[in-house]
């Protein structure tokens, strides 16, 4: 396996025999967990600063089904700070690097993991997504990254950062792997009460099923102006791929999908201000030192956290406190609560007529690095065909299919009706391209 560390994937690295296996149905998996996740005695930073010496002091529960199943934990890995960005360039810790060319980003803000399972550093990255986070960056590293249904998977150990919209989710370079995990990690858990009482199927199975007679939507909202015409050429032929293997193709509509991106930052910051707000140097996070320990409750609050949080997350605690704020409340927050029903209402529609969507994961191949750091309007932009699925609560995946003429992996994007990751499994491996990762494994 190779654990090389050039790409900065990697925050930890364990000595195999730190959280050996102890046999079961896992036994020959290899996880990578994104530093967001608790794993008991490691380190948990989030990708912050303000968390650098914060050691977890229990696990995960979809890091602990993985263990309890044999599974071999490898290392934690770099993140965008608290989980927020879509580069991976705002990890406290340095930017993760693209392993297909170097000069550019990962995605984010899982850009760890889904680096992680491109360069073959694991069988499976444990990720989260709540806006794209590993949608997106499995786009742009040529790797599977599923996003389940909100609830499928426990959160239980996952440091929140919006908690209605947050995931635990899959990355690897196999679909097969993808199942074998999700089918251990999910199920209902006691420890979080919106972990759904589902039944939790045997996903593999559903990796040999028969496609013909599926409709699959094609929503023309995610098919407009910017996406790069080879992103757009290669869905076509995921699209083709579909339709010889027996599905049938329907035009379908999702017609407040304009409203998306201002959605979710409207309500993922107005949660995040409220999560963000225990690690303040007191009760969670590094103190700012006090010169004869003269400084104040408040002081303290605020040297901590003014040290302690980059700018990306400072924006947007304060964007989140604005659109909560009285007399901004109604205008923002209560708005955009809205806007998400009638969002979700738009693929209860679709679904309707159809069994699974059919979209890019990205408008783009991965940027470069440096390329939209100060320009977080257009770094948002980048998530305008990932967030719907967080906001319906819908589960959705990103599947390479081709290669740009840079030689950078293209991702599609399948969604599915809330609890229905098997059509996305059957799906899924119809329209799968296999990577050529021996170009960047030996690295
Ligand atoms: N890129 C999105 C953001 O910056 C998504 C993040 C995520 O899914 N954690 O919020």
């Amino acid at each position: 396996m190779n654990q090389n560390n050039n790409f900065n994937a990697f925050l930890d690295i364990f000595e195999a025999d730190r959280y050996p296996s102890n046999g079961g149905a896992l036994t020959d998996m290899t996880i990578a967990v994104k530093d967001v996740l608790a794993l008991k005695g490691a380190r948990l930073t989030c990708g912050s600063k303000i968390l650098e010496n914060f050691e977890s002091l229990y696990t995960a529960t979809s890091v602990q089904r993985l263990m309890n199943a044999g599974a071999r934990m490898v290392g934690k890995t770099n993140m965008d700070e608290f989980a927020m960005g879509s580069s991976n360039e705002n990890s406290a810790y340095g930017p993760v690097k693209n392993p297909w060319d170097e000069t550019r980003v990962p995605g984010g803000s899982s850009g760890g993991s889904a680096v992680a399972a491109a360069i073959g550093a694991c069988d499976v990255a444990l990720g989260t997504d709540t806006g794209g986070s590993i949608r997106q960056p499995a786009a742009f590293c040529g790797v599977i990254g599923l996003k389940p249904t909100y609830g499928r998977i426990s959160r239980y150990g996952l440091t929140a950062f919006a908690s209605s919209f947050d995931t635990v989710g899959i990355f690897s370079r196999s679909l097969e792997n993808t199942a074998r995990a999700l089918e251990v990690m999910a199920g209902f858990d006691e420890m979080d009460s919106t972990s759904a009482r589902v039944p939790v199927p045997k996903y593999s199975d559903a990796l040999v099923r028969d496609v013909s007679g599926l409709a699959i939507g094609i929503p023309h909202e995610y098919f407009g102006d910017g996406i790069e015409s080879e992103v757009r050429k290669a869905v076509e032929e995921a699209k083709i791929k579909l339709q010889n293997a027996g599905c049938t193709i329907v035009d379908v509509s999702l017609p407040h999908s304009k409203y998306c991106v201002a959605v979710y930052y409207i309500l993922t910051t107005a949660e995040a201000s409220s999560n963000l707000a225990r690690f303040d140097g007191i009760r969670y996070g590094r103190r700012a030192k006090s010169e004869r320990g003269t400084a104040t409750l408040e002081e303290t609050y605020r040297r901590s956290r003014t040290e302690g949080l980059g700018r990306e997350v400072k924006r947007r605690i304060m964007l989140g406190t604005y659109v909560l704020s009285a007399g901004y409340y109604d205008a923002y927050y209560s708005r955009a609560q809205k806007v998400r029903w009638l969002i979700a209402e738009d693929f209860d529609h679709a679904f309707e007529r159809c069994d699974a969507l059919l979209t890019p994961t990205t408008p783009t191949t991965a940027f470069k690095l440096g390329e939209k750091v100060s320009d977080p309007l257009a770094m948002y932009l980048n998530d305008i065909f990932t967030v719907s699925a967080n906001i319906a609560g819908v589960p959705a995946i990103s599947i390479p299919v081709g290669l740009d003429s840079r030689g950078l992996p293209i991702g599609a994007q399948l969604i599915t009706r809330s609890f229905d990751e098997e059509t996305l499994f059957a799906l899924s491996k119809e329209i799968l391209v296999t990577m050529p990762y021996g170009r960047i494994g030996q690295c």
